[in-house]
């Protein structure tokens, strides 16, 4: 069982547990707006005092009458996938049809090998990328630009004419699958910077340290304190947006910076801490980076992408590497979720009560952010729980989903 799903199953007996008395206003906890609501018995769980026939008690000795209201069913703007990684060839045709399934645009991170770095790399991309979708499908995919010790203030200016490129991505050198050809110091770059900033192009920063000393789980919380700030301060207007965010100082670094500094947040990191990768033996494929972090810093990560700020919106990092490649003696790292990418978030968002706040996270804030219209399609997620495949076959080689095999409580309805 998913972190999540425990979360929500205590906060369902918690709620049981505050049972109704006659002439008591019912908690109004759960109640959204929704498609749908199914009002359920609670069957006396929670009270102290046994049931009767006529129906459950409380403890104070009053008649206990079914209030509990479960959110069944949502109803949203078709969301967005603000940070993606779709890979190519084979592996693209294997995945793409699973962001574009549940997404209507992504942002594409240029990380392949050899690296997309300039426009008409990204635009070659592009078409590969829709040259892999199955007819019909309509699906955008947004495209980015590497930064790397070559970019050039033309590259900032063609990327602005192009209308397929919204941003930028800064890997720090070595800090990440494929981020070798990436810059060391993101502030020696002033020059790409200065431009990005007088154009409005966003920045996308993988947030970590590559300080060889610094401990792995630190490195998120040791970016955010010694690089973010500083580049905050040099280019305080440049569009930020501090990519897959982990910690709870992540969080708090962009919840004090201007309105113009953002973060994504992973379905992972929203429904695992780093107990996942050690559940029984060492489970490679809840390996990624960055890596999954305590419970507390989970724990502000959901307060943060269920707040409704326009600060926090979705972007799963899918990151997908077939089995070998992640059950080897040096494993990557990367989790690929674009096949539940969205259940995986409503289960979360469920599990704080927060269902109604869904759409600005996944359908709003990041549309908003890069100055795109709010897709007019709606899309549905209903509670029905279903089995996540084993494995997705690519080739000779298989994919293995987070949570394979196993069962989610929430299912999008297209
Ligand atoms: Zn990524």
């Amino acid at each position: 069982m998913w972190v999540g799903e425990q979360a929500a199953l205590r906060e369902t007996v918690e709620r049981v547990a505050d049972c109704n008395v006659p002439g008591k206003p019912a908690s109004s906890g759960g109640k959204r707006p929704i498609a749908r609501r199914t009002r359920v018995w609670p069957d006396g769980q929670g009270c102290r005092l046994p049931a009767t026939k006529s129906g459950p008690a409380c403890d104070r000795g009053a008649i206990a009458v079914p209030r509990l209201t479960v959110i069944d069913a949502i109803e949203l703007a078709r969301p967005d996938d603000w940070h993606v990684h779709l890979r190519d060839g084979e592996l693209l045709r294997a995945v793409v049809g699973h962001t574009a399934r549940q997404f209507g645009r992504a942002i594409v991170m240029p990380n392949l090998r050899p690296a997309v770095v300039t426009v008409a790399d990204a635009l070659a991309y592009r078409d590969r990328i829709l040259g892999a979708l199955a007819p019909g499908v309509d699906f955008q995919p947004l495209m980015t630009l590497y930064l790397t010790p070559g970019t050039t203030t033309a590259d900032v200016e063609a990327a602005v004419r192009a209308p397929h490129v919204h941003a930028i991505k800064f890997y720090p050198a070595g800090a990440t699958t494929h981020a070798e050809a990436g810059v060391p110091d993101v502030l020696a770059c002033s020059q790409v910077l200065r431009a990005m900033q007088h154009h409005g192009l966003p920045l996308l920063c993988h947030g970590e340290s590559i300080d060889p000393h610094v401990d792995v789980f630190d490195r998120e919380a040791t970016f955010v304190r010694e690089t973010l700030p500083r580049l905050i301060d040099a280019y305080p207007g440049l569009r930020i947006v501090l990519e897959h965010v982990t910690t709870a100082e992540g969080v708090a670094a962009v919840e004090a910076a201007p309105e113009n500094v953002a973060a994504t947040i992973t379905a992972h990191h929203l429904a695992y801490d780093r107990n996942a990768m050690f559940a029984g033996g060492l489970r490679p494929h809840m390996y990624c980076l960055p890596v999954l972090k305590r419970a507390h810093h989970r724990a502000e990560l959901v307060r943060a992408a269920t707040s409704g700020s326009s600060k926090f919106f979705l972007g799963t990092d899918s990151a997908p590497h077939l089995r070998g490649a992640k059950e080897a003696s040096c494993g990557c790292a990367g989790i690929f979720t674009a096949h539940a990418a969205l259940e995986f978030y409503a289960g979360t968002f469920a599990s704080v009560g927060a269902l109604d706040r869904l759409e600005q996270f996944a359908s709003r804030a990041g549309a908003e952010f890069y100055g795109l219209p709010v897709a007019s399609e709606r899309v549905r997620l209903g509670r029905e729980a279903w089995t996540v495949p084993a494995k997705y076959d690519v080739g000779d080689g298989e994919l293995v989903p987070l949570g394979a095999g196993e069962s989610l409580p929430w299912r999008l309805l297209v």
